[in-house]
């Protein structure tokens, strides 16, 4: 069990979405909470706010988790600020939602900069202390896109299946090495926060769009639970069994799901582009 009560959290990305929420039910159970975000002004209004709700409370950082040498001054100034980390919930992420060749270098650079290399940056910076203190939570927010290529999501969709391999051998690793730190992957079919606006599900009582509030929940139930995988909804998972299909009928049947035509009339949000 990871006792969130009395914890030292960082969530980068937790200026918004379901970042803040997930900071703000740590907070709720008495967590310190370093929300780490790009946006000051978003990190300091969630801060506030969830600082004023208490019982724990939370501090604001700006980082940019794609600049490691940033991510390590940062963590310093965690440390001493908010207290040593014994949570670290990777959860910045950004999407570009377009045809592959009409991706922009930049755009393909900070998808992987963002939600897949920067898993190293906050983990090498915040593991070795908590593999010091014999106690810590690494949790990686994946995606269903992990599981299953998706059109329109090239470079999104290999970042998380990157970031479920990242958190695999992470894990693999601190089991061979006796370390008592624990891991999450999460993989969420589409949120309502806004980063994937205009996307539609085709089956929403198979696989709706999720509420943020609901996520966060479920993430900080499963880091409490020290589940190691978190699908959401359960039959994302179902993406493993899938594999066993000859390719041609795999295909088909993402088509029939409509997987393939969620993203059609994606807009997302300003951020995801830059
Ligand atoms: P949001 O856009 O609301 O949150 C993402 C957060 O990451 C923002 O606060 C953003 O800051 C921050 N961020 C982006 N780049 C950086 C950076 N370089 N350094 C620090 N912070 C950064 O999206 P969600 O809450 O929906 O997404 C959270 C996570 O969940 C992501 O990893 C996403 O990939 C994943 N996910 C989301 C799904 C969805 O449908 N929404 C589905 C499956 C997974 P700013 O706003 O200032 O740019």
């Amino acid at each position: 069990m990871t006792q969130l009560a009395g914890a030292n959290v960082v969530v980068t990305g937790g200026g918004s979405g379901i970042g803040r929420l997930m900071a703000a039910g740590m907070v709720e159970r008495g967590s310190r909470v370093a929300i780490w975000d790009l946006d000051p002004a978003a990190a300091a209004e969630a801060a506030e706010e969830l600082t004023r709700r208490g019982p724990g409370r939370a501090d604001p950082y700006t980082c940019d988790v794609t600049d490691r040498a940033a991510v390590f001054e940062a963590a310093e100034r965690t440390a001493a600020g908010t207290g040593p980390v014994d949570v670290l919930v990777n959860n910045a992420g950004v999407v570009s939602g377009n045809w592959l060749t009409e991706l922009t270098e930049a755009q393909v650079r900070r998808t992987f900069e963002v939600n897949t290399l920067a898993l190293y940056w906050t983990t090498q910076a915040m593991l070795p202390g908590m593999t010091e203190r014999r106690r810590g939570h690494v949790v990686t927010i994946a995606s269903a896109s992990s599981l299953v290529g998706v059109a329109k999501l090239s470079d999104y969709a290999a970042s998380k299946w990157a970031a479920m391999g990242f958190d695999e051998s992470l894990r693999v690793e601190l089991r061979r090495q006796g370390s008592p730190v624990r891991t999450t992957v999460v993989c969420p079919f589409y949120i309502d926060t806004g980063m994937f606006r205009g996307v539609k599900s085709r089956f929403p009582k198979l696989l709706p769009i999720l509420e943020p509030g609901y996520v966060a929940e479920r993430v900080v139930r499963a880091v409490e639970a020290d589940r190691s995988r978190l699908y959401l909804p359960p039959t994302v998972g179902l993406g493993h069994l899938m594999r066993f299909l000859p390719i041609a009928a795999f295909d088909r049947l993402n088509d029939e799901l409509g997987v393939n035509r969620s993203m059609d009339d994606f807009v997302g949000r300003a951020s995801a582009t830059r």
